[in-house]
């Protein structure tokens, strides 16, 4: 009988289904590994965006990560919404204690314009939770929220990976998606780069596109590829979903995991 790899994500529940653990339990099944969730916060959301948030006492949090690691134990670990500076700080001590691979979503605001997490809390997300990262994926918003660099073409990009990585994550993938014409994003240790390319899809329901990518970058690093292996799968495995992002509600729908 065959084991999967057992991976875990540390997020927010998206009751739509788009995002999130769920997105994340998706995208880790999909890939041919076992997903296990610690919630941080649960959200009711649907396609129009985010219309009420409730966080998980830091204590919940905890006990959930010690239900999992202790008895289960993983392979790799992924981050979302951790909402506010307490759980910031309760996750990133947790995480601490885990040898297994670590992918930081730096979550900041959804697409919608929700803020999923306080600005109070950004700055233990530079001291505390970075410093754990194996890679920390942030989008352009998230890169300007945490380090002050206006990513404003592809050029720009190596000066935001440098900024990301003096908070220590050993590697940062800079999620240029919002640029003008291809996805492009950079992705580095600071001695190597890899830039990454996708044809852009003329699609809009792509709820759910950051979280697919670093759930997909955590099961693929259980499976033990190596980070520039892993990110590049998980890029595939997005560019897929995006293209197969579907009509759900009024508003936006979401990536497809079915493809
Ligand atoms: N809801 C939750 C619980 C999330 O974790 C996230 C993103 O990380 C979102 C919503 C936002 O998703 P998107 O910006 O893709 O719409």
């Amino acid at each position: 009988m065959r084991t999967p790899p057992r991976v875990l994500t540390v997020a927010g529940s998206d009751s739509g289904g788009g995002a999130g653990i769920q997105a994340d339990l998706k995208t880790m099944l999909a890939l041919g590994t076992h997903g296990m969730s610690v919630l941080t916060a649960v959200t009711a959301q649907n396609s129009l965006g985010v219309q009420g948030a409730w966080e998980l006492p830091a204590e919940a949090v905890r006990a959930q990560f010690r239900s999992v690691v202790d008895d289960i134990g993983v392979q790799a670990v992924k981050t979302g919404m951790l909402s506010s500076p307490e759980l910031v700080e309760t996750v990133a001590a947790l995480l601490a204690g885990v040898s297994a691979p670590v992918v930081v979503d730096p979550v900041g605001v959804s697409k919608h314009g929700d803020a999923l997490l306080a600005a109070s809390a950004l700055d233990a997300v530079r001291t505390e939770l970075l410093p754990t990262a194996t890679l920390a994926t942030p989008n352009l918003d998230e890169v300007a929220q945490l380090t002050g660099v206006r990513v404003r073409d592809e050029a720009d990009l190596p000066r935001a990976a440098a900024a990301v990585l003096g908070f220590g994550p050993r590697w940062a993938l800079i999620k240029g998606g919002h640029l003008e014409g291809d996805a492009v994003d950079l992705l580095t240790d600071g001695a190597e780069e890899h830039w990454l390319r996708a044809p852009r899809h003329d699609n809009r329901h792509t709820h759910g596109t950051g979280c697919t990518l670093a759930s997909a970058v955590a099961a693929r690093l259980a499976l033990g590829d190596t980070v520039p292996e892993a990110v590049a799968a998980a890029k595939e495995y997005v560019t897929g979903a995006i293209a197969g992002g579907f009509r759900l509600g009024a508003g936006i729908g979401p990536v497809d995991h079915g493809w």
